[in-house]
């Protein structure tokens, strides 16, 4: 099951900084159950929301494409879109991203899915790949916790508002610096590509990500109700 993607060898984007991303179509390859289908996901909106039409109809090869990078590149997988294809996991599609990264252990990839919670997608298997770090997007602290549990790389939706760090019980809850600070983009930072982030006391760091977006104020609304809900 082959879904198009738009392959994109170096990027102009701000928050990445040059590096190669894939795109696939959001809401198309995206969970049903993320909170932000259809309801003020970044990625409907703006030019991601144009990059993720465009995906509709791209041809692509995400193996080939990973095989041929340059020697110790970086790669955003999936700036916009999941690891789904009409609300089924893309089986077909990780394990052809897995197997490229283990080919290629000098190309650091990374992306973050909201379908961690599907039987059929595994976080031991999305990390197998030294080169691969995939992680969990979660909104309630019950989220984090369970992802964590489960062994993923954690990644979290936060109010607009929260502290830059902030100390739970289980983890390190950390804000994405790019979002505060003008000289920090992913190919500098890739704390995200960090599968096993730790503090020095073997506690997991929780990377948050304020809410943002044109539709921030639906977003925030969406993850605050789940965040009662939990
Ligand atoms: S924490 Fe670092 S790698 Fe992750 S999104 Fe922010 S800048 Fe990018």
């Amino acid at each position: 099951m082959l879904s198009p993607i738009l392959l994109v060898k170096k990027t102009s984007n701000k928050k990445t900084g040059p590096m190669a991303v894939t795109i696939a179509n959001a809401p198309g390859t995206c969970p049903s159950e993320c909170p932000f289908f259809n309801a003020g996901c970044y990625a409907q909106q703006g030019p991601s929301g144009i990059h993720s039409i465009r995906a509709k109809q791209a041809a692509n090869d995400l193996g080939a494409f990973i095989r041929d990078l340059p020697h110790a590149g970086k790669i955003r997988h999936f700036v916009s879109g999941d690891l789904m294809l009409d609300d089924e996991v893309n089986v077909p599609l990780i394990n052809e991203m897995v197997s490229a990264h283990a080919d290629r252990p000098d190309v650091k990839g990374y992306g973050y899915t909201h379908a961690h919670k599907r039987p059929e997608i595994s976080a031991q298997h999305l990390n197998s790949a030294e080169s691969l770090t995939y992680n969990a997007s979660c909104e309630s602290d019950e989220e984090v916790e369970t992802a964590l549990k489960q062994g993923w790389p954690v990644v979290r939706v936060v109010a607009k508002d929260t502290p830059k760090v902030v100390e739970m019980p289980m983890y390190l809850q950390v804000v994405c610096p790019a979002t505060y600070k003008d000289d920090v983009s992913c190919d500098k930072c890739m704390l995200c590509a960090k599968k096993d982030r730790k503090r020095r006391d073997g506690k997991p760091v929780v990377v948050a990500f304020p809410v943002h977006g044109a539709q921030s104020a639906k977003a925030a609304a969406n993850v605050l109700a789940k965040q009662v809900a939990a």
